[in-house]
């Protein structure tokens, strides 16, 4: 269905993403929520509790908005007094009555081509059990970013394949927290109102929701009935949207600015310095790659790690380009994730350098390669390469071997055999191939 057509659908996301924190937004204690005790990591601060006063706003939370700007070619708000608002509602995961949450720190984005209208941070609820009546409030006060793109999405495909790309760009970052990384509220329209679908958080469920909305909006255009503005939950068992009475229908949200807490500042100081730190864009650096030659799979192994990006930028014009994006993407991601390395791997360039450049010339074939690789970083001796050249050692045998040498050329076929087989007693780790090759290559000379 084309962006003109008379019932032409239009997608917009809100997107909350947790960023990686060691605390709560507004107190110490800890973020981590995923997979812990009811209750574990709470205070009196993020539960609400009379007369508790929050702490000044995480500092790191700002920091991980500007970066993620820096990705999303967002304006950032450069003010001296950002505030925080209460958005007020009444539901049992909410213990002030009121959520808080900064005024807009990103403007005017980009993504995919798509307008982000603003990112702001905000602080989560807690989990309410509706069966038991009950309220774990590890995740109350868990920092949010909230991410706000302009409906200007126009069909499920193209929706799931931004969200791929976005979480390719978050994964890539390191951004999220472990085993929490987004919900989605996703708004639809075909005609003047919209269905939002709230709190999805997987690709696939998003997929569905865009999907059955899709449907929901169609069947009721057929039957002349109108559309209106509707909140609502995906049962996924079901595989059916449902309307929900909750807390977004009711909600008189009364943005009033918090008067417990100071508003903060964002100047160019600060913006400059974390924009100097930021990494490579992986999605620029992987169609740069793709234009020099590489398969699309190849470039986005290497573009999906902040280490392999950095090591192969440095790298691939020093040796053959693309002998080592096969590399990279067969063995070095792997070997990588193998030991759990995420750091900086800086240390190997030189060392990549040369086994690639071994490779291409074939005096190493690739399981030596990678046998190398893995003993570099398990610290095990190092082979040194220069004393395995494969041409030296066949230069040195066929000296040794100068009557063996001299019955091939007469014609005794079986000579070449037990040179091989000389070559090969000392050189376990090459091909017969490759000891042919270069073999046959000086003895016909
Ligand atoms: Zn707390």
């Amino acid at each position: 269905m084309g962006k003109l057509g008379e019932c032409s659908m239009k997608i917009g996301l809100e997107i909350h993403i947790y960023p990686r924190t060691e605390s709560k937004l507004f107190c110490a204690c800890s973020a981590d929520y995923v997979g812990k005790k009811g209750n574990e990591n709470i205070c009196e601060i993020c539960t609400g509790q009379p007369g508790a006063k929050p702490l000044k706003l995480n500092q790191t939370v700002i920091e991980q908005a500007i970066e993620l700007s820096h990705f999303l070619h967002g304006t950032i708000v450069e003010k001296k007094q950002i505030k925080i608002l209460r958005k007020h509602y009444f539901y049992p995961d909410l213990p002030n009555n009121f959520q808080r949450t900064t005024e807009p720190l990103i403007i005017q984005g980009k993504f995919r081509g798509v307008n982000i209208r603003e990112i702001h941070a905000e602080e989560d609820a807690g989990d309410y059990d509706f069966e038991h009546g009950t309220v774990n409030f590890n995740r109350s006060g868990v920092p949010l970013l909230e991410l706000v793109t302009e409906p200007e999405l126009y069909s499920g495909p193209e929706t799931i394949e931004f969200l791929k790309e976005f979480k390719y760009l978050l994964d890539y970052l390191e951004f999220c927290r472990t085993g929490a990384e987004f919900k989605i509220d996703v708004n639809v329209s075909i005609g003047a109102e919209r269905g939002e679908i709230k709190n999805l958080n997987s690709i696939h469920d998003i997929e569905i929701a865009i999907e059955l909305e899709e449907q929901r909006q169609k069947m009721l255009m057929a039957q002349g009935k109108k559309i209106v503005r509707k909140t609502l939950h995906l049962d996924r068992k079901a595989r059916c949207l449902f309307e929900s009475r909750d807390k977004e229908d009711t909600a008189d949200y009364r943005h009033l600015p918090d008067p417990d807490i100071a508003s903060f500042a964002i100047d160019s100081k600060m913006i400059e310095a974390i924009i100097q730190q930021a990494p490579i864009h992986p999605l620029n650096y992987r169609n740069q790659l793709i234009q020099k030659g590489l398969a699309f799979s190849t470039a986005q192994t290497i573009c999906s790690k902040k280490n392999l990006v950095k090591s192969f930028s440095k790298i691939s014009s020093r040796c053959d380009f693309l002998t080592a994006g096969l590399f990279f993407q067969k063995h070095v991601k792997h070997e990588l994730e193998y030991r759990n390395i995420s750091q900086s791997i800086e240390f190997l360039n030189e060392f990549l350098i040369e086994i690639i450049q071994k490779m291409k010339e074939k005096q190493i074939e690739e399981m030596q390669a990678v046998e190398w690789l893995r003993n570099k970083l398990d610290g095990k001796t190092e082979m040194k390469i220069s004393e395995n050249n494969l041409e030296t050692a066949i230069k040195q045998i066929l000296e040794k071997n100068e009557q063996a040498v001299l019955d091939y050329r007469n014609g005794k076929q079986n000579s070449l055999n037990f040179l091989i087989g000389k070559i090969k007693q000392e050189n376990k780790n090459q091909k017969v191939e490759i000891i042919q090759e270069i073999l046959l290559a000086k003895i016909k000379n």
